[in-house]
């Protein structure tokens, strides 16, 4: 019974929208017109990773962990955002499990990650520097990693030793994705034991997290 609704209702909405949306398809009506109507708006899938978690605190420094901040501090603001766009979907992962221990401890994570997924980690950095970059999947940034980059240049500041992109191969989670064809970034904003960047952070979060909803997703929001 919910099927042949679920169809009829599909019906409904290809009137709507006109013949032209099932040209190129060759299957029945009845088929293409669901197929259309659970396409329809196509929004492109994010998924959205505060790095680090369940048992592990990442970097320290200026009294927080890598892991507690990004979770407190940058998890509600970017989730304020995402909500505000129209094309994209964007969803996060689950804050209380940490991805990498997931992906080799039990098989998960990364390798259950669906296609055509775009994944963003986002961690902070410690131990000697200050400022921001991203590590990139390909030898080249992406218009996306220029986007985000730009970001992190005007709130926080880049790395000078990476001025802006570092391109990593050994980084054993991004592997996964990268062997699963799945696109990614994962972005250092800032280094969490440095004072003034650390200052940066929390003065310029909101602004940062709009900035990278809007970097990634090449949306922009009010
Ligand atoms: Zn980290």
């Amino acid at each position: 019974m919910k099927k042949t609704k679920k169809v009829l209702a599909a019906l409904l909405t290809v009137g709507t929208l006109g013949m032209g949306a099932l040209a190129s398809t060759v299957v029945t009506p009845t088929v293409a017109a669901a197929k259309t109507t659970k396409k329809a708006p196509k929004k492109h899938k994010y998924l959205l990773v505060m790095g680090h978690g369940a048992g592990d605190p990442g970097a320290r420094g200026n009294g927080a962990s890598e892991a507690n901040y990004l979770r407190k501090k940058m998890l509600p603001k970017l989730k304020k955002y995402a909500k505000k766009t129209k094309r994209s979907d964007i969803t996060f992962y689950n804050p209380k499990h940490n991805i990498v221990r997931d992906t080799f401890v039990y098989h998960k994570g990364s390798y259950k990650v669906p296609k055509n997924t775009t994944v963003i980690m986002f961690h902070l950095d410690a131990a000697g520097g200050h400022g921001g970059h991203v590590i990139i999947q390909k030898k080249k940034p992406t218009p996306r990693d220029k986007r985000t980059a730009a970001v992190i240049k005007k709130y926080i500041g880049l790395n000078p030793a990476y001025r802006g992109y570092s391109y990593r191969t050994n980084l054993r989670n991004c592997n996964v994705l990268r062997r699963r064809h799945i696109d990614y970034s994962l972005i250092e904003t800032a280094f969490i034991d440095n004072r003034s960047d650390y200052k940066k952070l929390n003065k310029n979060m909101d602004k940062i997290a709009k900035g990278y909803i809007q970097a990634i997703t090449n949306e922009k929001i009010k």
